[in-house]
């Protein structure tokens, strides 16, 4: 199916289910802000606990933090998001509309990439290429409009290394690229716009104090580097793991939950040695890719990016990007960030930030490798992995589409639904005592209504792994069916096994 199709289906699947809704939505929604409803809150939990695990229970040396929203105004300062944490904008005169300029300039970027991938595929189905071919990756690489996108992307670059906002707005122009919406070229100057909200603590005028709401998790875990070294008495390399709400006043508000102005972010700083970065940056981009295959991303929709520009303070940074309905983008970032963070906190603060080292005797600022990923990015990504229109033949032998959500069994947001075949004689009773069993292990569903068929179809949807059916013969034998998501087979087992034959699905070994 084709992109343009299935996102527009992911997002009325994930509101019709109960996975998020716009946020506010009586009152016509509120931009970029999105609430997450019964089905939703449930996998995202998933995803988290996931995400903790993998950090924090499989690390010795990685521990938590729940760090507050609300920061000293200075953190932002010593940060360096106060005079820098912008982005391009630019306004369209013909619409009143405000845009990111690199954002239109990727856009038309992947426009000239898609246009040389159909040339390729075109030619190839006439010159009998196969994919992947030497012909087919020479054609894909040097054709016309595949050129076209190696200049812009160099022109791209060139730009933001210059740090000239006036180049981006030229290659706008040249490119002629125009508002999507309204097709209009006249284009203002590219200006700076600050992406933090600022809000205010402090009841009276002359006492209040600015403060911000914080634009990413990091800073909480960089400012409490002492206290938690000090009471945990790690020695390094060690990581502070935290998930928690980060705040951006976003420009361009689309795609979805892919950029929100309120968000949620999953990150962990990892204080190392100077001059031990490298190997790190290794180690990190393959543990993190490798969680993101293992919870089920096809590993075909996972890629890396080598940043265009670097941070002034990273000495190394990639993305790893995922093939969301719209193209590859960033899921999550890894970055070498030296000892920039520590240093300026220290310089700030004037509090002395550093790591004595018991072997070599010295105290030093230790470097730091983070890794940052999108709750809700990640929760976007499985949404778009699992989602599948199938065709499926029913029991009477029709042909028939089911839509299933093909999440790994252990984001599922139920793991089972039970159901009596019928309403009566006792069905009911001895479905009840199953949920009574189960739910103290995981998280399960009662369902008698409609036909069995019917209720297969509701479970696929939100993506529940098994369904286990109570029918006449359970009263003598004991036993139920058990259907597989995503085989669609059925085995007949007994109840005494049902919470083991669940359990085996649900095995943290597999993932983490
Ligand atoms: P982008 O280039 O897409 O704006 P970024 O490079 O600014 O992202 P980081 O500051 O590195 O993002 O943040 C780390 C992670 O936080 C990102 O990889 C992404 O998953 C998530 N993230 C950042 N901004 C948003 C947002 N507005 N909405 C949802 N998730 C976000």
């Amino acid at each position: 199916m084709n992109y343009d199709e299935i996102f527009p289906k992911i997002i009325s699947h994930a509101k019709e289910y109960g996975f998020v809704f716009p946020s506010s939505e009586i009152y016509d929604g509120l931009g970029a802000v999105y609430d997450y409803g019964p089905l939703g809150t449930e996998l995202k939990k998933n995803i988290m606990t996931a995400w903790w695990k993998a950090m924090t229970q499989m690390h010795e040396n990685i521990v938590g933090l729940d760090s507050a929203i609300l920061m000293h105004p200075t953190v932002w300062k010593a940060s360096g998001h106060v005079d820098a944490f912008n982005d391009p904008l630019i306004d369209n005169k013909g619409s009143n509309k405000r845009f990111r300029a690199d954002v239109l300039i990727e856009d038309q970027i992947a426009k000239y990439e898609a246009k040389s991938l159909k040339d390729t595929e075109k030619k190839a189905a006439k010159e009998g290429w196969e994919p992947g071919s030497v012909d087919y990756n020479g054609f894909l690489t040097n054709n016309r409009n595949a050129k076209k996108a190696q200049e812009v992307q160099a022109r791209f670059e060139a730009a933001l290394n210059s740090g000239d906002l006036s180049k981006l707005r030229d290659i706008i122009v040249e490119e002629e690229i125009a508002d999507p919406d309204t097709g209009s070229k006249e284009w203002s100057d590219v200006k700076q716009f600050n992406l933090m909200f600022k809000t205010q603590v402090g009841a009276t005028a002359e006492g209040a104090m600015d403060i911000y709401l914080r634009p990413e998790t990091a800073q909480g875990i960089f400012v409490n580097y002492l206290n938690v070294q000090k009471t945990t008495r790690q020695k390094l390399p060690f990581g502070i793991a935290q998930i928690g709400k980060a705040f951006r006043n976003e420009i361009v508000a689309r795609q979805f939950i892919f950029r929100m102005r309120e968000f949620e972010q999953m990150e962990m700083q990892y204080f190392i040695k100077p001059g031990t970065q490298m190997e790190w940056f290794q180690y990190w981009k393959e543990a993190r890719i490798n969680f993101h295959k293992k919870l089920g991303l096809s590993p075909d929709k996972l890629q890396f990016h080598v940043h265009e520009k670097l941070a002034h303070y990273a000495d190394a940074a990639e993305d790893i990007q995922f093939k969301f309905p719209f193209g590859f983008k960033e899921l999550e970032g890894i970055h070498s960030r030296t000892d920039f963070d520590l240093s300026r906190h220290q310089e700030f603060s004037g509090k002395k930030i550093t790591y004595f080292d018991p072997e070599t005797q010295e105290s030093f600022v230790p470097y730091v490798l983070e890794t940052s990923v999108g709750l809700d990015r990640t929760f976007l990504a499985h949404m778009s992995n699992a989602y599948l229109e199938e065709e499926v033949t029913t029991a009477k032998g029709e042909k028939d589409t089911r839509i299933v959500m093909k999440f790994h069994p252990l984001l599922a947001p139920y793991k089972a639904a039970v159901f009596p075949i019928v309403k009566k004689d006792g069905l009911p009773e001895i479905a009840r005592e199953i949920i009574d069993d189960l739910k103290f292990d995981f998280p399960v569903i009662y369902d008698e209504k409609d036909s069995v068929g019917k209720r297969y179809r509701r479970h696929d949807a939100i993506g529940t792994p098994f369904c286990i059916t109570v029918d006449f013969e359970t009263k003598d034998d004991h036993c139920v069916t058990v259907r597989d998501r995503d085989t669609m087979e059925q085995v007949r087992i007994p109840i005494s096994e049902v919470k083991a034959f669940v359990a085996k699905r649900l095995n943290w070994r597999d993932v983490l």
